[in-house]
């Protein structure tokens, strides 16, 4: 072991940490350079001043109301942040644990470490942080949508069509499937091109998407193909919103005719333990009946049997 260099080598003054004793009247009686340097106030201003004169007035009735009565019963108080008044008129954040020691009770010491960079730190962590949860948001915005009509995504559509089906089956209800395809879409895109293609499915999500209720579900399903998932008490409520969604779509002129859409239409009745696969099966041969019999109509799967119902 080395002996100390000569002098006060290792006195209090030294430690990188403040060092504070107030008696039984919270006046400060020992301050060390540290808390001089921390506290910006000279020792001699510190000395005979109340505790509570370095706090703000928040962090002050914090200190009467848990750090005090924590000591009372205690004896010790560790690693509080209290809000510390400079000298200087700034304010800062301080790390404050403080002690009573048994054989005198009238002195509390109290070590103090300003903590400026850790509240930067905290505050540059928070901002990360929330930047990474707005980025994970609008990722998880631009995994489920389509680009193209702002609507749900096919995948999106098939995750979010399971909790629909349970709580339909929950309710009693039936959830119906509807499976939407453009007449005669190929002729759009041939005669004035893929943008004008674009526009019109575009325009079309636009239309589509109000008619639904918040809870019931419209996606594009594919190329030029829609999917909607309603909950209905009985299949006959279907057929207003089918109705409006082949008015809707003839609302968009685009650049020639009115567009005319198909539409096939299946039911799951509750607890039926269908799922979609089944569904949009049976609604994919409903629809496929649609165009045979002419397009710019609705058809539907029940029991077995394609009926029209427009
Ligand atoms: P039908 O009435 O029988 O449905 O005729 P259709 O022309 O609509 O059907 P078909 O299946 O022959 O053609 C569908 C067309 O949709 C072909 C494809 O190029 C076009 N299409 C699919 N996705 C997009 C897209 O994202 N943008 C554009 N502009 N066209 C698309
Ligand atoms: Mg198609
Ligand atoms: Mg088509």
């Amino acid at each position: 072991m080395l002996d100390p260099p000569a002098g006060d080598p290792f006195g209090i003054d030294r430690f990188p940490v403040g060092c504070i004793v107030t008696d039984r009247l919270r006046t400060i009686r020992f301050a060390n350079a540290y808390a001089e340097a921390q506290l910006g106030r000279p020792r001699d201003e510190l000395l005979g001043l109340s505790i509570e004169a370095l706090l703000t007035p928040a962090s002050r009735i914090f200190c009467d109301s848990y750090i005090y009565p924590i000591l009372l019963t205690e004896g010790h108080c560790d690693e509080v942040v209290l809000t510390v008044a400079t000298g200087t008129g700034t304010r800062a954040p301080a790390v404050v644990s403080a002690r009573v020691y048994g054989d005198n009770p009238d002195f509390v010491f109290w070590s103090l470490m300003r903590a400026d960079k850790r509240d930067k730190l905290q505050s540059e962590l928070v901002t990360s942080r929330n930047l990474l949860q707005k980025q994970a948001r609008s990722l998880k915005e631009l995994a489920s949508r389509d680009d193209l009509t702002g609507l749900m995504n096919r995948r999106e559509f098939t995750r979010m069509v399971a909790p629909l089906g349970s709580a339909a089956n929950r309710s009693g209800a039936s959830m119906a499937i509807l499976l939407l395809d453009i007449d005669r879409f190929k002729a759009v895109n041939d005669t004035y091109g893929h943008q004008a293609g674009d526009d019109l499915l575009r325009q079309l999500g636009a239309v589509f998407a109000p008619l639904k209720r918040s809870h019931e579900l419209a996606a594009r399903y594919g190329g030029e193909e829609f999917i909607f998932a309603l909950v209905v008490a009985e299949a006959e409520e279907v057929r207003p919103f089918a109705r409006r969604l082949h008015e809707a779509a003839r609302s968009v002129t685009g650049r020639g005719a009115p567009v005319t859409v198909s539409v096939g239409i299946y039911c799951c009745p509750p607890h039926s333990g269908q799922n979609l696969e089944y569904a949009v099966k049976a609604a994919d041969r409903a629809l496929y009946e649609a165009k045979a019999l002419g397009r710019d109509r609705t058809m539907m799967e029940s029991e077995g049997k394609l009926v029209p119902f427009d």
